[in-house]
């Protein structure tokens, strides 16, 4: 009986196990690997990793094709997008948890309260401290500089 190399690879596969195949399905093209999945399960999740396959008729075309999406895809990315806040523009702020962490670390405009963590627009910053802040009552407003002063140390301040 002849075997055709296809039946001979799952010949070796079943006598000798995936490591001896390996080697040689590794080379193959995907539609070649594709028939071996059944027999071979361990083959599945590389033909996963693999880069999909342009499919053969119409090659150019579906390749310009692509070409066009990825570029139009990119150029969008790449417009920056402005934060709201300080207007600083980055392409990374299309990305919604690069934005959230530019508000958090690194936006002029923005602060963290220092009592409940609330992301606080710095013009207000003062305001939210004595008025909305859900710890509110820890702050009391300076009547020199018009600051609100957390209660601990509002002795010192004012003394200062
Ligand atoms: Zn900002
Ligand atoms: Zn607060
Ligand atoms: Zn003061």
């Amino acid at each position: 009986m002849q075997l055709t190399s296809q039946e001979l690879i799952v010949a070796v596969y079943e006598m000798k196990g995936y490591a001896a195949v390996e080697p040689i399905l590794v080379k193959l093209p995907q539609h070649k690997l594709i028939p071996f999945v059944s027999k071979i399960p361990e083959i599945g999740p590389f033909i996963e990793n693999m880069p999909q396959e342009t499919p053969k008729k119409s090659r150019s075309r579906s390749v310009k094709r692509v070409r066009n999406q990825l570029g139009q895809r990119s150029k969008e990315k790449e417009k920056p997008i402005p934060c709201q806040f300080c207007g600083e523009e980055s392409i990374d702020f299309n990305n919604n948890e690069k934005i959230d962490l530019h508000y958090v670390l690194h936006c002029s405009m923005l602060t963290n309260c220092v009592a409940c963590t609330q992301i606080i627009e710095v013009s207000s910053y003062t305001q939210h401290k004595l008025d909305e802040c859900e710890k509110k009552a820890d702050f009391k407003k300076c009547n020199r500089c018009l600051e609100a002063i957390e209660l601990d140390f509002f002795e010192q301040h004012d003394t200062a």
